[in-house]
């Protein structure tokens, strides 16, 4: 650690930390949820009985998506304060950052470090396809944008995930060829990044898609139909 003096670096670096914020709170209560009912999930009929606890732990992290922020004013603090405010600089900074990673675990000649960086670089992709249709559409079209605040929050979360998972491997990667450290714990941070590859990571796509359709079906609809 060193103090920065740069007044350019300190605002780059709080604008960056800025920029997280709303992806770690909103990412992590949603993944709070999801992990919890999970819980409830693979202990069947016992996970849902209350004596078992599991159920517990669900509705701890239930409040965890509405105080402190909603995950629907994150997605707006994320969409309209964090991106917009500099023009997408700063996210420009993260795609590099992610952009960087990826080109790393594709270099580094291991199949399933690969296999992760081919992942998050698709990943990445949808991430700056809605990010553009984003700042194409900000002007002109106020309600498909903020119909699409919540997916791009959840798509911003899902790259995340794979950026810092991917870093994890890179290092787990490094401690297992020096052969240093507790060599089951870095093959496990290993299989867990590439299982977050896998299964989740695919997943940002789908809420590029979901971004970029904007508010088109949603406008159908009318007071008289609820
Ligand atoms: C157990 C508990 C403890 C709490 N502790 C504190 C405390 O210590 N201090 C304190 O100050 N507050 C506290 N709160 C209040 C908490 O901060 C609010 O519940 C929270 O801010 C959400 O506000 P709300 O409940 O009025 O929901 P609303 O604002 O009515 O929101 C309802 C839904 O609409 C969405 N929504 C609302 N506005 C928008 C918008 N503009 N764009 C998109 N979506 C929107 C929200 O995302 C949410 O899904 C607590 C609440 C609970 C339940």
């Amino acid at each position: 650690m060193h103090a920065i003096s740069d007044p350019e670096e300190k605002k780059r670096n709080l604008f960056l930390a800025e920029f997280m914020i709303p992806i770690v709170k909103g990412g992590g209560t949603e993944m709070g949820i999801e992990v919890t009912s999970l819980g409830i999930q693979i202990h069947g009929g016992m996970g849902f009985i209350e004596e078992t606890g599991a159920a517990q732990h669900w509705r701890d992290s239930r409040i965890t998506t509405i105080y402190e922020g909603t995950t629907g004013i994150q997605a707006n603090d994320l969409l309209f304060r964090k991106l917009m405010r500099d023009q997408g600089a700063t996210a420009k900074v993260v795609f590099g950052e992610v952009y960087v990673t990826a080109k790393a675990l594709g270099a580094s000649g291991k199949p399933e470090l690969q296999a992760i960086g081919q992942r998050l670089g698709a990943a990445l992709k949808a991430w700056t396809d809605a990010t553009e249709w984003l700042a194409a559409n900000a002007k002109t079209s106020l309600s498909g944008v903020l119909t699409a605040a919540v997916p791009y929050l959840h798509l911003a979360v899902t790259v995340s995930g794979g950026w810092f998972m991917g870093k994890a491997a890179l290092v787990a990667a490094g401690y297992l060829d020096k052969g240093e450290g507790d060599q089951t714990f870095y093959r496990a941070k290993i299989a867990t990044a590439h299982f977050y590859a896998d299964q989740l990571l695919p997943q940002a796509a789908s809420y590029a898609e979901t971004v970029k359709a904007g508010d088109a079906a949603l406008a159908a609809f009318t007071d008289e139909m609820f």
